[in-house]
């Protein structure tokens, strides 16, 4: 493709526009796949010659973790991980053992590890990426060739490729990367989730990237989800700047959130420990709409004792003294497997024992939670209210609603299943407030896996039937005079937070990096107008056109 400008078309995830040369992630090592001949005397040598790859590798990866943050030292620490596994490192030198060279020996071993991880799904599926990457990073390693991955841009850079390694993303230097584009993905991969970390602008979903030579200068426009090719200088650089200008003015925003009219609508940080707590009360979030508490025990073996999880849940209330902390019970299952709430081996864990259906496997468990979670609540300042995840009948909210009362906490659950959108108005004859969780309701409306990279466009909360669902459970709790408020990713697209308030939901919570971009949205529109953008997007045919229809009246 060169010469004429055209644009390519994607799914928005991280606002703004960079315009630069195209880069692309350098091709992948190939494996010999030389057959098991080694002769016998040279195979513990050439397990050695593995073993040094490997961890070579994996300190590569611990010292850029350590210069990392946040989310971003997240990934890297957990893919140094992988290349220290033992499980992946044991079948490898199994295979050298058996007469392989160490190259085809890696590749053998991640083939069987990705086909065990694939077959599980959900999260364990999702570290295919992970893997594949680790094994190219070995087996480069091994043949003395450069490490592969993304080079390190000369000159500030667009980033283009057809799917990103978590450990390339969380490596990328904002000032030479400046915009990225993705054939795959959606907007809770984790190229999304660390682009947002990082304040690249990012479009993902985009089909005919692959045809854009590496050199030619393209414009990434993370608001519109466009990516131009060969676009005007003057024009590009026009709509730089402009973005630019718009950070400038989303970066002062100091709260709380409101409508240019005055409208209130609390936004609210997502957290899921201390940590992250202290460092949301630094932005101009009003509280705490989602503490996902199950993120602050993966790591756990044993379930923590009632003292030891008061003492974690004060530590995120003591950070918002005065302010809303919404904590959610444990959502384990699923793509949060926790190793103490134990998950059953099903087919398909999305739709299996997850969130609050767990209860029942583990008596008790939910129970202390609650326990530890009024603790900590009575000895702290912040007003702490408690959510179930996973709601699907009305039983289970007036179960939960009942448990929570009896500790002197105020329920509230989750809408994530379409089961309990519908029941909206039911739900709330038992608990005070309902949290739209759309990451779940997409994936649950649309039938389509939130992990899975070819079916991104369906994973996209402008689908018409989630809005729908989102506008019923709002309207619902209207009527009933209680608090509608949205916790999944779509609060953190300043575009749909409108859509969402025009629906009447009475909150918006989202990752700190992603309130103050929201809160100044809604600041330069009324709500009448959002309410007609919000109405607009219900008979739209696709996201696409219900994005746009929201576009043209928010912004016209
Ligand atoms: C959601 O499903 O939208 C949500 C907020 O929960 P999680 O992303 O933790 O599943
Ligand atoms: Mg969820």
């Amino acid at each position: 493709m060169n010469g004429t400008a055209s644009v390519l078309v994607g799914t928005p995830v991280v606002p703004g526009a960079g315009y630069g040369p195209v880069i692309r992630p350098g091709a992948r090592p190939v494996a010999s796949t030389r057959g098991a001949d080694l002769p016998e005397a040279d195979r513990e040598a050439e397990k050695a010659r593995f073993r040094a790859a490997a961890e070579a590798v994996s300190d590569r990866l611990s010292g850029r973790a350590a210069a990392a943050q946040g989310a971003g030292a997240e990934v890297l620490r957990a893919t140094a991980a992988l290349a220290a596994d033992r499980g992946w490192l044991g079948a490898a030198t199994g295979l050298i053992g058996a007469g392989s060279g160490a190259e085809s020996a890696a590749a053998s071993a991640t083939d069987q590890f990705v086909a065990v991880f694939t077959k599980m799904g959900g999260l364990m599926a999702e570290r295919v990426t992970d893997l594949l990457d680790i094994c190219d990073r070995v087996v480069a390693e091994l043949l003395g060739l450069p490490e592969p991955g993304i080079p390190t841009p000369t000159a500030p850079s667009v980033l283009l490729a057809h799917d990103l390694a978590p450990a390339d993303t969380a490596g990328l230097d904002p000032d030479l990367v400046l915009g990225i584009a993705t054939t795959l993905g959606g907007p809770t991969s984790h190229t999304a989730i660390i682009a947002r970390q990082l304040g690249i602008p990012c479009v993902v979903g985009v089909a005919g990237l692959d045809e854009i030579d590496t050199g030619t200068r393209v414009l990434v426009d993370g608001a519109a989800g466009r990516v131009e090719v060969e676009p005007a200088v003057e024009q590009a650089e026009a709509a730089v700047a402009g973005a630019a200008e718009l950070r400038r003015r989303t970066e002062s925003w100091a709260g709380p959130g409101r409508t240019r009219d005055g409208h209130r609508v609390a936004v609210l940080a997502n957290v899921q420990d201390g940590a992250g707590a202290r460092a949301a009360a630094t932005t101009a979030a009003e509280g705490v709409g989602l503490f996902r508490t199950e993120l602050a025990f993966l790591d756990r073996d044993v379930e923590p004792s009632v003292d030891e999880q008061a003492r974690i849940y004060r530590e995120v209330f003591d950070a918002f003294p005065g302010r809303k902390v919404v904590v959610r019970t444990l959502d384990a299952g699923s793509d949060k497997p926790l190793r103490f709430a134990g998950f059953a081996d099903e087919p398909n864990p999305a739709l299996g024992v997850r969130g609050y259906r767990l209860a029942a496997e583990h008596p008790g468990m939910l129970e202390r939670q609650l326990d530890a979670i009024a603790r900590a609540a009575r000895e702290s300042e912040a007003s702490v209210r408690v959510m179930a995840p996973m709601i699907a009948t009305v039983a289970e909210a007036a179960q939960f609603a009942a448990a929570a009362r009896a500790r002197g906490l105020v329920p509230g659950v989750m809408v994530e299943v379409p089961a309990a959108a519908l029941l909206a108005d039911r739900l709330l004859e038992h608990v005070d407030f309902l949290s739209l969780g759309t990451n779940d309701l997409t994936q649950y409306t649309m039938a389509a896996d939130r992990l899975s990279a070819p079916l991104a466009a369906l994973s996209d909360p402008w689908q018409p039937a989630v809005l729908a669902l989102v506008a019923r459970t709002a309207t619902d709790g209207q009527r009933a005079g209680k608090a509608v408020g949205v916790c999944g990713e779509a609060a953190a697209d300043p575009l749909l937070a409108c859509v969402l308030t025009g629906f009447g939901v009475t909150s918006l919570s989202m990752a700190a990096t992603a309130v103050a971009a929201t809160g100044s949205a809604l600041a330069d529109v009324d709500l009448d107008r959002c309410r007609r953008a919000a109405e607009a997007t219900l008979d739209a045919p696709d996201p696409q056109s219900a994005r746009r229809r929201a576009a043209d009246i928010l912004q016209g």
